[in-house]
């Protein structure tokens, strides 16, 4: 007997499974690992240029045109003086005296015990600044500091004369742009969720100061399809607006999307309204103009920014959370992913029945293959138990090759999800799939 699907899933289940099945290992694991730090394999990978490839397209709208950019990982001090995360990019830390064992002051409460050792000695509260620094140049003492960014956005402040004058574009207008970005986490955890490196996807969306208000409700709406498009369950996801005393020292609004982790709820992903804060700063230090011009009234200003960012890494980890499913299969236990097909990593399997069957799957195999990436042949094993392997790594489709093939020029394709199968013409597996792996428009 079936069951219906379930996730029971864990933080331990999903970091073993990703690294049973080569998603995503801890980083420098043979040295011990590196906390906050993580490499990704194959299906990892794959998993994440889909995010990435469905997250540029997402951005579309008819509101303006967005344009991308790739700045550099490493900026001047100067810049991130100017941009206040020299002087305001901090957690609050304490350590507690007794066991060293050291905390974010803001995520326990100092009232009670330490957790580690079960005694009550806290240092003080002080502020630590999560800025990774670095010496640019041959020696550190000629050398000139830089920080590894903490954010992708500033590079995109920093460039908007330069796109500007060479994109073709006008307010209002976005920069999108996918990068690493670094933070020296106070206590890096929850596997993907809080990293020292991780990536960032974000937009920063250019308008006259008079429509911020409406581009901030624009894109709160079209941020939150995005995820449905994704097929997260809605019903785990919510926008959260920040109070007044946890807004950053650009925003002067902000609001989450947020997420129900195993954990709680958490923020996936940030809107905020950025004023025209970077653009003033950055031109205030540098001493460069970066107002436009106001055809219609013939004044020059400085535009609002609205910014959606979303790291890929919590973004990936979110989807292997919300697609987890477990259920009873003939007897015996399965768990799969039920990824929407246009993010699955893998996107079909493609099986022979027997060994002397090989030969025309693998022919169909490589005839799809050359239109249709990332799909898989697989020989090995009876059939349940590569129908298995295909679901723990979330393929949408399996298609095999039996003994009624040949006479009937079909094969049977099974569905990740409800198990089924049925025949399909050899010639259609080209466009079924084709069909199958369009990205859902909600
Ligand atoms: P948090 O409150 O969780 O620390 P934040 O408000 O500092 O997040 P932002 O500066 O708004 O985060 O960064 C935008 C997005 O980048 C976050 O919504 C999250 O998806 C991602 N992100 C931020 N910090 C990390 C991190 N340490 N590890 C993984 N992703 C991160």
């Amino acid at each position: 007997m079936e069951t219906s699907p379930k996730n029971p899933v864990s933080l331990d289940i999903l970091t073993a499974l990703c690294k049973r099945r080569g998603f995503i290992f801890q980083s420098a694991e043979i040295y011990g690992g590196l906390n906050g730090f993580y490499d990704f394999g194959h299906l990892g990978v794959l998993l994440k240029n889909n995010l990435r490839q469905a997250w540029i397209r997402s951005l579309d709208n008819e509101k303006g045109e967005i344009v991308l950019m790739e700045g550099a990982l490493i900026g001047p001090e100067a810049m991130w003086i100017a941009s206040g995360h020299v002087e305001n990019f901090h957690d609050p830390m304490v350590d507690c005296m007794e066991c060293k064992h050291r905390f974010r002051a803001d995520q326990i409460n100092l009232d009670k015990a330490c957790s580690n050792c079960g005694k009550k000695n806290w240092t003080e509260v002080r502020n630590f600044n999560m800025m990774l620094k670095t010496t640019i140049g041959a020696s550190e003492s000629s050398g000139s500091t830089g920080y590894l960014r903490p954010e992708t956005a500033q590079a995109i402040f920093v460039n908007f004369k330069n796109v500007l004058s060479t994109a073709r574009v006008k307010i209002p207008f976005g920069i999108a742009q996918i990068g690493k970005s670094f933070r020296n986490e106070i206590t890096p955890r929850q596997f993907l969720f809080r990293m020292r490196e991780f990536e960032q996807m974000e937009i920063e969306w250019f308008c006259k100061p008079q429509d911020a208000k409406e581009m901030f409700e624009f894109w709160r709406k079209k941020r939150l399809e995005f995820y449905y498009s994704l097929g997260i369950s809605q019903d785990k996801l919510r926008l959260r607006s920040h109070e007044k005393d946890e807004l950053s020292h650009y925003s002067s609004g902000t609001d989450d999307v947020e997420y129900n982790f195993p954990f709680g709820w958490k923020e996936l992903e940030g809107i905020a309204h950025r004023k025209n804060f970077d653009l003033t700063q950055h031109s205030k230090h540098s001493g460069k103009d970066l107002s436009v011009f106001d055809e219609s009234t013939k004044t020059s200003y400085v535009p609002d920014v609205v910014e959606c960012s979303v790291g890929s890494d919590r973004l990936l980890l979110t989807l292997l959370f919300d697609s987890y499913r477990e259920d009873t299969v003939e007897g015996e236990t399965r768990n799969y992913f039920a990824f929407a097909p246009h993010v699955a990593p893998i996107k079909a399997g493609f099986f022979p029945l027997s060994k002397q069957l090989e030969e025309p799957m693998h022919k169909i195999y490589q005839n799809v293959r050359a239109v249709i990436p990332h799909v898989q042949f697989d020989l090995s094993g009876s059939i349940g138990k590569r129908y298995r392997r295909q679901d723990e790594i979330g393929t949408p489709f399996c298609f095999t090759y039996d003994f009624e093939s040949e006479a009937t020029q079909t094969v049977t394709v099974r569905e990740r999800d409800t198990t089924r199968q049925h025949r399909i013409a050899i010639d259609q597996i080209i466009p079924f799939l084709q069909k199958a792996l369009q990205p859902n428009t909600n």
